[in-house]
């Protein structure tokens, strides 16, 4: 029900917490955190409110790193436990996902996956677009390729986020029928269900079209159609206030 995704040169986890926190009225179950970290993904995930993935992250840190995703869900496949919240991993645990929506046809695709051998943990619609976007990444596509061949076989509506802790230059969004802005910095930039997850670090943002991909670096933004034409977003600044 909130995303967040952030590169650039501050620690993602501090950004990405903080994001979350600032998404917190829009109601959640769970929340969870994904870092790019060594070729890999560290990441820590609770049941209920922030404050208990705030206190699960004191008690473990997790690695430093400039490349993170996040996620406040509002179940709708699978109870809210730990092992439903997101994000969701790949099946090798370099690829992780956070999304919000519904892909309706999660359940043909699981049985595809699993026939392949691939055992899914949770009962999410959610983990099969991880571990579809961690096969192509793991064939040799980066990851927008990735998203663009993986959007072709998802139905529903989703805002899909997606690290890949090979490349922790970039995280790469989809956006269909479900909210997803980009907040433009300097020398970093930002993903948002909303322009509140990235307001304390820039008021300039650009929103997406439907059936968009984004891919964000430290110092881009690119936006391509599901079909792989390119597309501009529109640039707009952000002049109200949010309490804090
Ligand atoms: N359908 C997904 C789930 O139940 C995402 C829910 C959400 O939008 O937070 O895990």
């Amino acid at each position: 029900c909130g995303i967040v995704g952030y590169v650039g040169s501050k620690q993602a986890q501090d950004v990405v917490v903080e994001g979350l926190r600032r998404l917190e009225y829009r109601g959640y179950d769970s929340a969870g955190v994904a870092l790019a970290h060594e070729g890999s993904i560290a990441s820590e995930k609770r049941a209920g409110k922030l404050a208990n993935l705030e206190r699960a992250i004191a008690e473990h840190p997790l690695p430093a790193s400039t490349t993170g995703i996040g996620h406040t869900r509002w179940a709708t496949h699978g109870a809210p436990n730990d092992v439903n919240a997101h994000p969701h991993l790949g099946a090798e645990g370099r690829l992780a996902v956070v999304h919000n929506g519904i892909i309706e046809n999660f359940a043909q695709l699981r049985t595809e996956l699993e026939a392949a051998g691939h055992a899914l943990k949770s009962e999410t619609d959610t983990e099969v677009a991880a571990h579809l976007l961690e096969l192509e990444v793991v064939a040799g596509h980066d990851l927008t390729d990735a998203m663009q061949r993986v959007c072709q076989r998802l139905k529903g509506a989703f805002t899909l986020v997606a690290l890949d802790g090979k490349d922790p230059s970039r995280v790469v969004a989809a956006r269909r029928n479900s909210p997803l802005v980009v907040g433009l910095g300097e020398g970093e930039n930002f993903l948002g269900s909303d322009v509140a997850a990235f307001i304390d670090h820039t008021r300039e943002a650009l929103e997406l079209g439907q059936d968009q991909i984004v891919t964000i670096t430290a110092d881009d933004v690119q936006i391509i159609g599901f079909d792989g034409t390119p597309a501009m977003g529109k640039q707009y600044h952000v002049d109200w206030d949010i309490t804090a």
